[in-house]
């Protein structure tokens, strides 16, 4: 292997939370007295997730792509933007290596859910759960996250290069 059949990318993504949003995290609504707010399902997981994705690929970013001006997003079920995502990035031949990510969230408890989500994030990417894995931190009760104000998540992929593109 040569290095350049490897790509790194990052992705991070920041939501407020509000009143009255259902809160999706990776595909997953969970049970919780706020929701994210946002143009599309406010999904700050995927949304980094895609970012992530775009990024390793030299796409650009998510913004560029799917603008949150644009009515065909309102209320989106972010799982369009990771799956479109992944397909164009698979259509440059690249392939995902492994996918880690940290969802930044004072309440409510994450850990009974890691695991449901790394399933649901390898369904949207085609890949092994065993190529995920899915973080949750505290905002240790300080600053925005710890306020219970947002959620963050970060997002970084490892590509490889699969195939000589199209
Ligand atoms: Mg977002």
């Amino acid at each position: 292997m040569i290095a350049s059949d490897l790509r790194v990318g990052m992705g991070h993504d920041r939501h407020r939370l509000v009143s009255g949003r259902p809160l999706i995290l990776g595909g997953l609504t969970i049970e919780f007295e706020l929701g994210l707010d946002g143009h599309s399902d406010a999904d700050v997981l995927l949304h980094a997730v895609t970012d992530a994705i775009l990024g390793a690929a030299g796409l650009g970013d998510i913004g560029e792509w799917f603008p949150n001006t644009d009515a065909r997003w309102a209320n989106a079920d972010s799982a369009v933007f990771v799956r479109q995502a992944i397909e164009e990035v698979r259509r440059q031949g690249w392939e995902i290596a492994n996918l880690d990510c940290t969802i930044h969230a004072e309440r409510p408890k994450l850990s009974p859910y890691k695991r449901a989500i790394a399933a649901r994030i390898a369904e949207l990417l085609a890949i092994s759960e065993s190529q995920v894995n899915v973080k949750a931190k505290t905002g240790e009760r300080v600053g925005p996250i710890g306020r219970q104000e947002a959620m963050d998540a970060d997002a970084i992929v490892l590509l490889v290069r699969s195939a000589t593109p199209a």
